[in-house]
């Protein structure tokens, strides 16, 4: 349990009906009654778990706003501390003045993810769950949310669990032999020991398996349209748009805030790159050149390339063609309903040379379902989000995963070289550690400030 006591804005600022100013830690009853004064006598001596009605004076004597208190005890609060939420007005200066007091009152400013973080250490939750958070507050579509919703009841930690269970359950069989020598050791003993092994690999093989997939739903694809002028890049995003519009994200601290499109595909998420008017019917390649193509292609992870049916093959057409190099990419034959073809689809399918491709009209919607179908299936290789299914979806967690598998394989090399079963012991502690990374049972100091330093203040 912590000494100091927090506080900070919980949410976004700008206007809003109500905006809560969040205090927790030992002396937040205490703080929040230098300044909060309840219509109805005294609160803060009452059971928690309650709104009080009253009202923010400053140490002056100056009434500031009119709020609810929400008051509620350790240990039944996010925090495991005693947590008081001030409901005030949702404006930028009460927010602030009121944050001010509770400072002055005796309160410091809470670090980024400091409330989660605190949950964390009190054992409110372990550090997956502590993680979701962040991923249910940021979810773009509902296959995202829920992944993160499913973290957060504890379904991927309890996966982790039985992991580093079944870990141990081997260790203990190896660390049985390790007082025999080698030639005591019953033939089928180490047989047995490797199986069981084999067994937790693929579990964990499982699990990074679906990774990719999950990072997806969590934060989608970057996607990019390109194509000559005029074949109907815009039309095609309009079209795609219309009826699957999922968010539209500002992203500040760049010069020009950048919108962020998003597009629903069946809860996948599909982030539309749109850098440097790439939607604009201009001739992109002699605009921005072809490195410059490159690169941006370089940054998507879905690449939708738009020809024109009316049009022949042009080498503008295989200059974007050959920029695409590995990335995964859908060929689209815009323009399916217009009566004259000039485009000779046999040409097209050479140089896709297998991948995806599709005539579509963007102007009419026809062929639309069947693009979604196949982003659906290429961007997720075929793995969706169900609730049954335990699915990875940070990067870091995945990490952890191939270490522990990495550490797992050594110990499997061991037992068919005949390594002396003590060294083997080592890899697999070794890998029942790297597990605990994910739930924060073997977490280091360093690692939980890089966490929740991505965290905003507030949560
Ligand atoms: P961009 O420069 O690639 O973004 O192309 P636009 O989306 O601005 O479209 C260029 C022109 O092609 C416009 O006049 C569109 O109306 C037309 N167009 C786009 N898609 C289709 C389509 O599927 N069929 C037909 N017939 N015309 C289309």
């Amino acid at each position: 349990m912590f000494e100091d006591t927090i506080a900070a804005i919980s949410t976004p600022l700008g206007e809003g009906g109500i905006g809560i100013v969040r205090v927790s830690g030992p002396a937040a009853v205490k703080i929040a009654g230098k300044i909060f004064k309840a219509r109805r006598g005294e609160w803060a001596g009452a059971e928690g778990g309650r709104l009080i009605y009253g009202h923010i004076y400053d140490f002056a004597g100056a009434l500031v706003d009119e709020v609810l208190l929400g008051y509620m005890k350790a240990p039944h609060t996010y925090t495991r501390e005693d947590v008081v939420e001030i409901n005030c007005h949702g404006g930028a200066l009460p927010l602030k003045k009121i944050l001010e007091l509770t400072l002055a009152a005796g309160a410091r400013l809470a670090k980024p993810g400091e409330f989660s973080m605190r949950a964390f250490l009190n054992g409110r939750m372990d550090l997956a769950q502590a993680e979701s958070v962040i991923d249910i507050i940021r979810a773009k579509t509902e296959g995202g949310l829920k992944l993160a919703v499913g973290q957060l009841k504890g379904v991927l930690s309890e996966k982790i669990y039985s992991l580093q269970d079944k870990l141990l359950g081997l260790l203990a069989r190896v660390e049985a032999n390790i007082d025999f020598p080698d030639e005591d050791l019953e033939e089928g003993t180490m047989q047995e020991i490797a199986l069981q092994s084999a067994k937790i690999s693929e579990e964990l093989q499982e699990l990074i398996r679906g990774a990719d997939a999950g990072k997806i739903y969590r934060e989608g694809i970057s996607t990019i349209i390109i194509g000559r002028p005029n074949v109907g890049k815009s039309s095609l995003l309009n079209a795609l748009l219309r009826e699957n519009r999922a968010i539209v994200t500002d992203i500040p601290g760049t010069t020009r805030d950048i919108i962020e499109e998003i597009i629903n595909i069946d809860g996948l998420p599909l982030k539309i790159i749109d850098t440097a008017g790439l939607h604009e019917t201009e001739d992109i390649i002699e605009k921005i050149g072809i490195k410059k193509t490159k690169e941006i292609i370089e940054k998507a992870g879905l690449v939708l390339l738009v020809l024109d049916a009316a049009r022949e093959l042009t080498g503008e057409d295989l200059a974007i063609i050959n920029s695409v190099g590995d990335k995964k990419i859908i060929f689209l034959i815009n323009k399916a309903d217009i009566a004259e073809k000039r485009i000779d689809q046999n040409k097209v399918a050479a140089h896709a040379a297998g991948r995806p491709l599709l005539w579509i009209s963007a102007k009419k919607g026809t062929g639309l379902d069947q693009l979604k179908k196949i982003i659906f299936k290429m961007a997720l290789e075929g793995r969706i989000a169900n609730s049954d299914e335990v699915m990875v979806s940070s990067v870091r967690h995945k990490h952890a995963l191939e270490k522990a598998a990495a550490y797992l394989a050594d110990a499997q090399a061991g037992i068919g070289d005949s390594v002396p079963v003590d060294i083997i012991a080592i890899d697999i502690r070794a890998a029942w550690e790297a597990l605990g990374e994910i739930t924060g049972s073997t977490v280091t100091e360093d690692l939980l400030d890089r966490i929740f330093a991505d965290f905003c203040i507030g949560k």
